[in-house]
């Protein structure tokens, strides 16, 4: 497989005190090499080897009273969503089902195993919805509330690295405006334009990463100026799309004994996350390269003091991404384990052959359009 690997020199910041020092990049005075690929190299073909849900043999155990809200408060019903209209699929439903978590990294101009172009991507929008795919967002999946209408699907779409190709802006006499080409630009117009596709996307974002992977573009690379990271970052949790954690720089977790240098790694995105958007929780979290800390638990949740201000961060995640592995599986299917959550590398072909593959075996996630009721597949 081919395999482009990226060589970052790595900033590993040293904050002040206080105020926007928190900032990662304001006082970065430590230089670190590190040798970092933009990602792991497993396949998507996860599904071949694990129990998935193969067509006519799910050993399904949930509750099968009538309305059962599978963890929603019972006494506060759900509104369903709105047919909006738009394609759907005939499968019947089956909320037991797989869905896509697919996973973007670089959009530009030219197709690599890492990089969408941005005509690709308009077309795997165009796909999903086409076939009847609607975004969801991570704490939507956390919550087990997909409140989709019926006979659509869930798609979780996640953006790594935060890089310029994702969201830029180009200046006009002073003004800004969202480059057209960059992921942003895209999704944005394409949900202006189709009913019922809502800005549900999640970036797992860097803040102190050098090669412009710092909250999209700092230094100029790619035309980006530094002082408009924050206004990035407070405008995509403003739109309604999710904020999710790869840690300050891209560390690869799996090298590094030390518990505090994890901790320190995950929990200062957060601080900087907090930065741009005060109070902003952050409930996801992708693994850089896949690779667990070698005490898995930091994954989840953690704290770290800074040595210098004597404050404390704790961070806690309801969801940790993997970097590949396929389709993931409902909330709703008793062996969903929101601390590996799978996802689909969209390059080349790819996104088409997992829409085939889910169809083809009646695995995909189907909503029912009751938000209330789990709706299971007939063996
Ligand atoms: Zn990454």
């Amino acid at each position: 497989m081919r395999r482009i690997r990226v060589v970052f020199v790595l900033l590993l910041t040293s904050c002040g005190a206080q105020g926007d020092t928190r900032d990662d990049l304001s006082s970065a005075d430590t230089l670190r090499a590190g040798n970092v690929a933009v990602d792991g190299e497993v396949s998507n073909d996860g599904l071949a080897t694990e129990s998935g849900l193969a067509p006519g043999s799910q050993g399904l155990t949930l509750p099968a009273s009538p309305g059962a809200s599978a963890g929603a408060d019972p006494s506060a019903r759900r509104v369903p969503a709105p047919d909006d209209g738009g394609p759907r699929t005939d499968l019947p439903p089956n909320e037991l089902g797989r869905f896509p978590v697919v996973e973007y990294h670089l959009i530009g101009e030219r197709e690599a195993r890492w990089t969408r172009t941005p005509e690709n991507f308009r077309k795997d929008l165009e796909l999903l919805y086409s076939r009847g795919y609607r975004p969801v967002s991570l704490r939507d999946v956390a919550a087990k509330n997909i409140n989709l209408p019926a006979g659509t699907s869930p798609v979780v779409f996640t953006f790594d690295d935060a890089s310029p190709g994702q969201f830029s802006y180009i200046e006009d006499d002073g003004e800004l405006r969202i480059d057209p080409n960059s992921a942003v630009g895209i999704w944005l117009k394409f949900a202006a334009e189709h009913e019922g596709w809502e800005n549900k996307a999640v970036f797992c974002m860097l803040s102190g990463a050098e090669a412009g992977r710092a909250f999209f573009g700092n230094k100029g690379i790619d035309g980006q100026k530094t002082e408009w990271r924050h206004r990035k970052v407070k405008f995509l949790a403003e739109q309604g799309f999710e904020l999710c954690n790869h840690t300050l720089w891209h560390a690869t977790l799996s090298n590094y004994d030390s518990d505090d240098f994890v901790q320190e790694q995950i929990a200062r995105l957060q601080l900087a996350v907090d930065s741009a958007v005060p109070g902003y929780r952050i409930r996801s979290f992708a693994l850089p390269l896949g690779e667990w800390p070698k005490n898995r638990e930091l994954a989840r949740r953690g704290a770290w003091t800074d040595p210098q201000t004597g404050k404390t961060t704790a961070y806690e995640h309801d969801i940790v991404l993997l970097v590949a592995g396929g389709p993931a599986r409902s909330p709703h299917d008793p062996e969903y384990d929101g601390m590996h959550v799978r996802r689909v590398q969209v390059f080349g072909d790819e996104l088409t052959k997992t829409l085939d593959r889910l169809d083809r075996e009646r695995t995909r996630y189907v909503s029912d359009g009751d938000p209330n009721v789990v709706a299971r597949p007939a063996n």
